[in-house]
């Protein structure tokens, strides 16, 4: 499909997520980038967002838990543009009864072509790169152009 591009805004929407292995890490993280995360809009699974809420302070708004479709809710809220990054601590060492969702989730992101960091290090990267302050002009799916071509 072609592409066309597609602003992400110098204040971002930010879905933060962790399995339960991984939710102290996301908490110490978040705690540790506070001030950086307050400038955004932040977006969570349920039980990611309570207790991120309560470790940090930050306002959230919460999805439902991830088992119970709070993944697949994120995953529509990428393709609809309303979430421009992902935080996803996914625990590598355990199988998920909702692993179909959690696979939809990385795919979409990468459909939407939008920032995915799955583990601390890569969410510092993200987190300290000069573009997390800035609009960022990424290429997306152009659906558009798709329809008409086939839509006559
Ligand atoms: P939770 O969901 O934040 O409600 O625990 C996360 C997940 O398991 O995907």
């Amino acid at each position: 499909m072609k592409t066309k591009p597609s602003k992400l805004l110098e204040r971002k929407n930010i879905a933060l997520i962790a399995h339960d292995n991984m939710k102290e890490n996301l908490c110490a993280w978040a705690i540790k980038h506070k001030a950086e995360l307050g400038r955004h809009n932040l977006y969570a699974t349920g039980t990611t967002g309570y207790k991120l809420e309560s470790a940090t302070g930050l306002s959230i708004q919460k999805c439902a838990s991830g088992p119970m479709g709070g993944d697949q809710q994120i995953g529509a809220k990428i393709s609809q543009g309303d979430v421009d990054m992902l935080i996803f601590f996914w625990d590598p060492f355990e199988p998920m009864p909702h692993d179909p969702d959690v696979k939809a989730l990385l795919r979409i992101a990468a459909v939407w072509n939008i920032p995915v960091a799955c583990n601390p290090a890569s969410a510092d990267f993200i987190i300290y790169s000069q573009l997390i302050s800035q609009d960022y002009e990424r290429q997306v799916p152009d659906y558009e152009s798709y329809i008409a071509e086939r839509i006559v």
